[in-house]
């Protein structure tokens, strides 16, 4: 009668979702102030006034019917130009606006490009740990995830575990950096070698292997930490960028897709990805917020937050007793369980109301995401309790 898959996918609740309920029956218990919500990846940041100034401006000065009317479908002109533009100055590219399709954030992004990709048996790498939303996209267009365990000692790839899962029947590897949930950058070093390898393997195999970068937090990469603009080293590349964390509009649904020219058969792809976005029924990108980004694509982002918020847990967390690898991006730190069941050692810690998620939901087991885009006093009145947490473990 009904998509069973579809009703699974929509009945489930994430661990992220039921962690995120239990906070709030303990909030309502012991007070908002005493329940310490490391779930969630929603960025605190209030959006920039540049942002709220453009909206504005567009609301108040524009024909409502040139506001809100559709666009064509891969995005109004001007604003994919806009973006080209700020690109092109940035990393030296060479892009028109035809290179540009403007989607309802990454996760559109996304699965619009796998839907273009995709015939049936393909199959897709990404490498642990990974967004748990990778899973289901692919799936949705018959694709079949291919995961590489992670290297944990800094989460770079695992060079020789990664070549070992590339077959004739791979149609694209998907990298995240900065990466949500380890907090790492790519170094260029490492994204040097994918490419090196992909290229081989694509002579090996006789057909393009596509490299999609998913980029929603390229903005927020820390000092000393650069992220390599991928399609530099890879000609074969999809950009999938996003606004949500960049500009903290998480909910106004805006990112992209860049399809380089150097892409094998660029009006192929392109074509495909219009495609995808139409039976996905996408229509367009909000027309609103297409206009706003378009005129914001050149403002920085506001990352001073994230800065001092990594640094401070970080710091507290080393203090503490964990393991953890520095933070060097995005928002998020995904320190060692103190036992080996994360999801026991998840549990334990709701003891003392610190929220965190499961590694395995990521396909890392036996670490926890901390998401540190919250108020900074929340942090630092969590850390003496971090610190009862792992004095638990050494009775
Ligand atoms: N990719 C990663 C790694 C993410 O963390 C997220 C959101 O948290 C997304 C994609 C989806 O982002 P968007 O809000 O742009 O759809």
């Amino acid at each position: 009668m009904i998509s069973q898959k579809m009703y699974e996918l929509g009945t489930k609740k994430s661990t992220i979702r039921t962690i995120f309920e239990f906070g709030r029956q303990q909030a309502a218990k012991v007070g908002e102030e005493n329940v310490f919500d490391f779930s969630l990846g929603n960025p605190n940041v209030p959006t920039p006034e540049f942002v709220k100034e453009a909206a504005i401006d567009i609301l108040t000065n524009w024909e409502p019917s040139a506001v809100h009317g559709y666009t064509v479908a891969p995005g109004a002109l001007q604003v994919r130009q806009a973006i080209a533009e700020s690109i092109n100055k940035r990393f030296g590219t060479n892009y028109a606006g035809k290179n540009i399709f403007m989607t309802a954030g990454a996760a559109a992004a996304i699965t619009i490009s796998f839907k273009a990709l995709c015939q049936e048996g393909d199959e897709y790498i990404t490498f642990a740990p990974f967004f748990p939303e990778y899973r289901c996209f692919v799936e949705s267009v018959g694709g079949k995830l291919v995961v590489v365990p992670a290297r944990t000692e800094d989460w770079q790839i695992d060079f020789a575990a990664f070549t070992e899962r590339i077959t004739n029947h791979t149609k694209a590897v998907i990298v995240n950096s900065p990466n949500n949930p380890s907090g790492a950058v790519y170094s260029e070093k490492t994204i040097q070698k994918l490419a090196d390898i992909l290229r081989a393997k694509e002579e090996e195999y006789h057909h393009p292997i596509f490299l999609i970068s998913d980029e929603p937090y390229r903005e927020i990469a820390f000092e000393g930490f650069t992220v390599p603009y991928i399609p530099k080293y890879y000609n074969d590349t999809i950009v999938c960028y996003s606004y949500s964390k960049a500009f903290s509009l998480p909910g106004e649904r805006i990112g992209y897709i860049v399809v380089p020219d150097e892409i094998a058969d660029y009006s192929k792809v392109f074509g495909a990805i219009a495609g995808a976005a139409r039976v996905l029924t996408h229509v367009n990108a909000p027309s609103l917020w297409q206009y706003v980004v378009g005129r914001c694509a050149d403002k920085p982002s506001n990352i001073a937050t994230y800065v001092k918020n990594g640094k401070l847990l970080y710091d507290g967390l080393i203090d503490a007793g964990f393991e953890c690898v520095q933070p060097q991006g995005a928002f998020y730190l995904f320190p060692k369980c103190l036992e080996e069941d994360d999801y026991a050692f998840c549990e334990h810690a709701k003891k003392y109301n610190l929220l965190l998620v499961p590694g395995t939901d990521f396909g890392c087991p036996g670490y926890f995401r901390v998401a540190y885009c919250i108020k900074t006093s929340t942090i630092e009145r969590s850390l003496p309790l971090f610190k009862k947490l792992a004095e638990d473990y050494k009775k």
